[in-house]
C-alpha cells in the first residue's frame, strides 16, 4: 500500500493533489525550483526537496532529479499532476524500472494515446468515430492535396505529438495549402521535437466534449459523464462547465460508450479523459485522449461526488473500482473558471509578479483550488494560472449567478488578472442561454472586452477600503452626529455598495 507520494508539480495542482493525500493518511514530498522556495506546495508538504533552477527542462522535467529525489525520500509513488511530465511515457517506464509506482497509466497506453495519429487509429479500430481525416502521416504534399479534395476546405493540419492547444492550422483556401503543410512541420518539429502531422476535416461550429473516465487494472472501466469545454481561446479552455447544455439523454449514453470503448482499446487504467468535437448536428468525433488528471477535474467531482484523486491513488494500489456506472447521477450543475496572471487589455499577455492583496471568494457551493497567498511572488518560469474557481448550485442558472457573485467578491491586486473578463462571460447573453461553441469569445469579443463602471479589480479593493471607512465613520457618527448627516452616509454607502454589485 502505498504511504509516501512524491508530488512530481507545483502551484494549484500539486497543492490539490497533497490535500487528498492529507485525508488518507498518505505522507506527502513536494519537490521544488529554486524560485519556488516560498511556494505553497513546498510549504503544505511534509517534506521537500529542492531539484535545481528555475527552467522546468532543469527540475521539474529532469526525469533523474525527481527520481532522486523520490528515492532519497523513501516515496513509494509518484503523482505527476497535469503538464510536466504527466504524460511523458518514458517518464512511467523509468518509474516502473525503479520499483516506484507512476499514479497514471501504463507507459504504452500513454505513448499511444500521446501520438494523435496513434490514437486515431487506436480507438478507430474500437469502432469510436473519429474526425475524418488522413489515416496516418502525410508524406506526400500531392496526397494530401488530393485527400483534401476529397474531404472539402476546410481543414486543420495537425501535430502529432502537438498539445495545449499548440501545433494545430487551420486552413481555408486553396492556395494555402501547401505552405502551411511545410509550415506546420517545422513548427512541430521545433515545438515537440516531431514532425509528424495529419489533416483533419474542420468540425463546424465546434462543441468540445469530454468525458472522464475510470479504470482499474482489472478491465472495469466507467465514465464519469461529460464536461463542456467549449469556452475556449486560441484553442485552450477558459470556462467548462457540466452537465453541458448541449447534451441530450441520448447522446450522453452513448457519447459516454464510446469513451468506455477508446479507453478499453488501449487497456486503460487510471483517470483520464476522453474529448470529443461534437456539431450543431449532434454528429460526435473522438479528438485526442488526455491521460491524466485534467485541470477541469473538479467540476466532475463535485457533480458526481467523488475525489478524482483518492480513485487514482486507489487504482494504482491494485484496488478494483468500486463504483458502478449504473448507480453514479449527475447532480445539480457546475462551473469552473481558469483564473490567470493575465492582462486582458493586452492581449491576455502573462503578467507575473507579487501578489499585494487578495481575497478569496467564499461561501456556499463555492470551490477555491489556488495556491498564492499575500507577499507571494508569481514566477515568470511557468504557466500563469493563478487558481481555479468552482461553484455548484442546482441549476445552471443558478451556478452562473453564483460564479458571478464569486467572481465580484474574488480580490487580487498586484498583479492583472483575467477576472474581469471572466465575469463578463458569466453576463454575456450567448452564455447564459448555453449558446455558444468554440467561437463564443471571438463571436462576443466586444461584450466581453467592456469594461463596466469603474469596478476593473484593483479600483474594486479601492472602492472596498473607502466603504470599510465610510462604515467606521457611519458607528462612530451615530451616537452623537445630528439625524441628516448620518442619512447623508448611509447614501452614500448605498452608491458605493451599488457600483461594487454586492
Ligand atoms: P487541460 O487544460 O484540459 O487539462 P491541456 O491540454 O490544456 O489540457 O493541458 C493542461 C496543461 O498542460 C496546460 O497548462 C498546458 O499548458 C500544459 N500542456 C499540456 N500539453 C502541453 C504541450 N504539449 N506543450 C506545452 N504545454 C502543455
Ligand atoms: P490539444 O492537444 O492542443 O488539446 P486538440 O486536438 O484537443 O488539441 O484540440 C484543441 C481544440 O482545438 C479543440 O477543443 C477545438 O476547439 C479545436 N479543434 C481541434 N480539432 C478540431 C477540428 N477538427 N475541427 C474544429 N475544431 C478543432
Ligand atoms: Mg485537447
Amino acid at each position: 500500500m502505498i504511504e509516501k507520494i512524491l508530488v512530481a508539480n507545483r502551484g494549484e495542482i500539486a497543492v490539490r493533489i497533497m490535500r487528498s493525500c492529507r485525508e488518507v493518511g498518505i505522507h506527502c514530498v513536494a519537490v521544488f525550483s529554486e524560485v519556488d522556495r516560498k511556494a505553497m506546495h513546498v510549504r503544505y508538504a511534509d517534506e521537500a526537496i529542492c531539484i535545481g533552477p528555475a527552467p522546468s527542462n532543469e527540475s521539474y522535467l529532469d526525469i533523474d532529479k525527481i527520481i532522486d529525489a523520490a528515492k532519497s525520500t523513501g516515496a513509494d509513488a509518484i503523482h505527476p499532476g497535469y503538464g510536466f511530465l504527466s504524460e511523458n511515457a518514458m517518464f512511467a517506464e523509468r518509474c516502473a524500472k525503479e520499483g516506484i509506482i507512476f499514479i497514471g497509466p501504463s507507459a504504452e497506453a500513454i505513448r499511444i494515446m500521446g501520438d494523435k495519429i496513434s490514437a486515431r487509429q487506436a480507438v478507430s479500430k474500437n469502432k469510436v468515430p473519429v474526425v475524418p481525416g488522413t489515416d496516418g502521416p502525410i508524406t506526400d504534399e500531392d496526397e494530401a492535396l488530393n485527400f483534401i479534395h476529397q474531404i472539402g476546405l476546410p481543414v486543420m493540419i495537425k501535430a502529432s505529438a502537438g498539445g495545449g492547444g499548440k501545433g494545430m492550422r487551420l486552413v481555408k483556401v486553396e492556395n494555402e495549402i501547401k505552405s502551411a503543410i511545410r509550415a506546420a512541420r517545422s513548427e512541430a518539429k521545433s515545438a515537440f521535437g516531431n514532425d509528424a502531422i495529419f489533416i483533419e476535416k474542420y468540425i463546424d461550429s465546434p462543441h468540445h466534449i469530454e468525458f472522464q473516465i475510470l479504470a482499474d487494472q482489472f478491465g472495469n472501466t466507467i465514465h464519469l459523464f461529460e464536461r463542456e469545454c467549449s469556452v475556449q481561446r486560441r484553442h485552450q479552455k477558459v470556462v467548462e462547465e457540466t452537465p453541458s447544455p448541449l447534451m441530450t439523454p441520448e447522446l450522453r449514453k452513448e457519447m459516454g460508450k464510446m469513451a468506455v470503448q477508446a479507453a478499453k482499446s488501449v487497456n486503460y487504467y487510471g483517470a483520464g479523459t476522453i474529448e470529443f468535437i461534437v456539431d450543431d448536428n449532434l454528429n460526435y468525433y473522438f479528438l485526442e485522449m488526455n491521460t491524466r488528471l485534467q485541470v477541469e477535474h473538479p467540476i466532475t467531482e463535485r457533480v458526481v461526488g467523488i475525489d478524482l484523486v483518492k480513485q487514482q491513488i486507489n487504482i494504482a494500489n491494485g484496488e478494483k473500482l468500486e463504483l458502478d456506472q449504473e448507480e453514479l447521477r449527475q447532480n445539480g450543475h457546475a462551473i469552473e473558471c481558469r483564473i490567470y496572471a493575465e492582462d486582458p487589455d493586452n492581449n491576455f499577455m502573462p503578467s507575473p509578479g507579487l501578489i499585494q492583496h487578495i481575497t478569496e471568494p467564499l461561501g456556499l457551493g463555492v470551490r477555491h483550488d489556488g495556491y498564492v497567498y499575500e507577499g507571494y511572488e508569481i514566477p515568470i518560469y511557468y504557466d500563469p494560472l493563478i487558481s481555479k474557481l468552482i461553484v455548484w448550485a442546482g441549476t445552471r442558472d443558478e451556478a452562473i449567478n453564483r460564479m458571478r457573485r464569486a467572481l465580484y467578491s474574488y480580490k487580487i491586486t498586484g498583479v492583472k488578472t483575467s477576472i474581469r473578463f471572466l465575469k463578463r462571460i458569466m453576463e454575456c447573453p450567448d452564455f447564459r442561454h448555453g449558446n455558444y461553441n468554440t467561437h463564443f469569445i471571438e463571436k462576443n469579443l466586444e461584450f466581453l472586452m467592456k469594461k463596466q463602471d469603474c469596478t476593473s479589480d484593483c479600483e474594486d479593493v479601492a472602492i472596498m477600503t473607502i466603504l470599510i471607512d465610510y462604515l467606521d465613520k457611519l458607528e462612530q457618527a451615530q451616537p452623537t452626529r445630528p439625524e441628516g448627516q448620518r442619512g447623508n452616509l448611509w447614501k452614500e454607502y448605498g452608491r458605493r455598495r451599488s457600483l461594487l454589485r454586492l
